[in-house]
């Protein structure tokens, strides 16, 4: 399985995993923009949204919008969000599975959260797993429930 995303619903790669379910999985990206950015999939496996039935697009949504909630509510204090998904090579999509980016925003970070993105987008910038477990750990306590 070559997908980095399937190997880590298969449980073969490890992941910071903020929620789960038939449809979708989130957990936290391993360079973030922003301190708690989260990454939201499909479970089966799709490179482009048209590729992807009705009811997985919309849950893909659904729990982006849970996650922003939840990090209106949790200790990372965000006062806003960049729902980003890169559809296409074209688009600057580096993973070739489906994903919606959800980014907390805290106001004033404009030029450093663009270069940061700008970053990201090339491949740099890592942080470490117990950092990414615990703020999945805060997030997965204020996500509204299912
Ligand atoms: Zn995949």
């Amino acid at each position: 399985m070559s997908c980095v995303f399937c190997r880590i619903v298969a449980g073969e790669q490890p992941a910071s995993v903020v929620h789960h379910d038939d449809l979708c999985w989130a957990f936290m990206d391993i360079r973030p923009v922003r301190r708690g950015h989260v990454l939201v999939i499909p479970v089966a496996h799709a490179v482009h949204l048209h590729e992807l039935d009705d009811p997985i697009r919309a849950r893909i949504w659904e729990v982006g919008q849970r996650i922003a909630d939840a990090h209106r509510a949790s200790a990372l204090t965000s006062n806003g969000h960049n729902f980003l998904l890169n559809d296409g090579k074209a688009a600057n999509q580096t993973v070739a599975h489906a994903h919606l980016h959800v980014i907390p925003r805290a106001g004033g970070d404009f030029l450093a959260t663009m270069f940061r993105l700008a970053k990201n987008l090339t491949g740099i910038g890592t942080i470490r797993r117990d950092a990414l477990d615990t703020d999945a750990d805060e997030i997965r306590q204020h996500l509204p429930l299912f």
